[in-house]
């Protein structure tokens, strides 16, 4: 697969719909726009073509410096535009473009170490990558390093941090062994507090001289992310915390509202047929599903005290991806 390289923004994309970018580009785009220093910022866009608010804050961020000069370079990648034409996280049989950061047998892998090449030849400093969620979830940056450049980057962004290790052919993570790297998770797709959000948070990193904390997040809590929540193709789910159910899987209608709160030990979450339906994976892929989950006359109930993140009420989400991720709240030292 051909990665295009353009050293000017088309204008053709400035006022263009997502599902047309295609037709623009025609494939996976590297736009290298020259700024006043080199150390460039690197930003990736569109890696879930589905997840349009990365590409509606990037129009504005381009239209902001029409008539001015970039503080620094910048160099923008535009990911999965065939599948932004069918409006899809990705096409079926197709690779997830957040998923491909490693070597490996797919055209995609070889995409992604071209891109990284790219970044490292021309001086990437920081990269942020921009993602929606399908639940309710606050804004929030996710870390795959714990040392200060980072937790300082996250810190200019959302109510919290994350911290994760898995999935590890991540983007941000690919790119956190040579720059200071960070994903944000902005809202919903295309929702406008997430689109001004991301782009008050990249366009402030931009004009950034130094990496410095955010003196209005003093607490330097992180939430580890420890586990996920997997849920069987073969389960039939629905929201209606029934009992009686067809489905195999009857949540609480509210599962994804429990999202950065903390979930009690014996805390219901709805209904399922068979506990093999579900497995909560840790970062190993080891079954850890009887720590955090057991079944009692067919209720589902937490089996201890965790934070989840992302849980979601999108079903193909929940069996592509997962139901949710387990954290847990630590407390990274001045050391680290
Ligand atoms: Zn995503």
């Amino acid at each position: 697969m051909k990665l295009n390289i353009l050293k000017e923004f088309p204008e053709d994309l400035l006022h263009i719909d997502v599902k047309d970018i295609h037709d623009v580009l025609e494939g996976p785009t590297l736009l290298h726009l020259e700024g006043e220093k080199r150390e460039a910022l690197f930003l990736s866009t569109l890696l879930h073509a589905n997840e349009t608010t990365s590409f509606l804050m990037l129009q504005r961020l381009i239209k902001r410096y029409q008539d001015k000069q970039l503080p620094r370079d910048l160099i923008i990648f535009i990911g999965n535009t065939f599948a932004a034409a069918e409006s899809m996280r990705h096409l079926p049989g197709q690779a997830d473009y957040n998923r491909i950061w490693e070597a490996g047998d797919r055209a995609e892998n070889q995409l992604a170490l071209d891109v990284i090449d790219y970044a490292k030849k021309y001086n990437v400093s920081v990269s942020i990558d921009i993602h929606n969620n399908t639940g309710k979830n606050p804004h929030y940056g996710c870390i795959n390093i714990l040392e200060e450049s980072f937790l300082n980057l996250a810190s200019h962004f959302g109510s919290h941090t994350v911290y994760f290790t898995e999935p590890h052919n991540v983007q941000s993570n690919a790119f956190a062994k040579f720059c200071t790297s960070i994903t944000i998770e902005a809202g919903l797709p295309g929702e406008e507090k997430g689109i001004e959000a991301a782009l008050e948070f990249v366009d402030h990193v931009f004009s950034m001289d130094k990496l410095t904390a955010n003196p209005k997040r003093k607490h330097p809590e992180v939430f580890h992310t420890i586990a996920r929540m997997k849920v069987s193709p073969k389960a039939r789910v629905d929201f209606d915390d029934d009992p009686e159910s067809e489905a195999d899987l009857s949540l609480v209608d509210d599962i994804d509202s429990r999202n950065f709160e903390v979930v009690c030990k014996g805390s219901h979450l709805g209904y399922i047929k068979d506990i093999k339906l579900i497995r909560v994976e840790d970062n190993l892929g080891r079954d850890i599903t009887s720590d955090f989950l057991l079944v009692e006359n067919g209720e589902l109930i937490t089996n201890r005290v965790f934070i989840p993140s992302m849980f979601t009420k999108d079903v193909y989400v929940m069996k592509e991806d997962c139901l949710g991720y387990v954290m847990e709240l630590i407390i990274p030292t001045q050391n680290l």
